[in-house]
């Protein structure tokens, strides 16, 4: 399967990456939508949250618990989880990604 997100997971490059754990990794958005973007992504392939399921939640309770760790290292207090899920709510990547997104005022609701 050709993924974009599955071949960065694999930390062939891990240059700019800011966290990882067995289960995920952060690194920053290529096209960022705010002074802080990054992506937290599992290392399995899961195509969006619609895909969860018993025997892959480990990988997203890791992501969770990853989030303030992430957070509090880059001395971010505010900040956006964003998982975009399916072509219409902008999902182009269709690899499970969260989105943290902060650095600035972020306004409501979103477009
Ligand atoms: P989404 O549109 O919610 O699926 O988010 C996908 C995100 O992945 C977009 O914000 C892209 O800018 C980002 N992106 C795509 N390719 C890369 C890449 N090679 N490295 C970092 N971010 C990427």
């Amino acid at each position: 399967m050709n993924c974009i997100f599955c071949d960065i997971a694999s930390g062939e490059d891990k240059k700019n990456w800011v966290f990882e754990t067995e289960k995920c990794c952060c690194f920053p958005d290529i096209d960022p939508k705010a002074p802080v973007h990054l992506l937290l992504i599992p290392k399995i392939h899961i195509s969006s949250l619609q895909d969860l399921k018993k025997n892959n939640i480990e990988f997203i309770n890791d992501m969770f618990l990853s989030i303030p760790k992430i957070t509090e290292k880059l001395g971010i207090k505010s900040y956006r989880l964003v998982a975009n899920t399916g072509k219409d709510a902008g999902q182009s990547v269709m690899h499970l990604h969260f989105h943290i997104l902060g650095g600035r005022e972020l306004g409501w609701p979103p477009g």
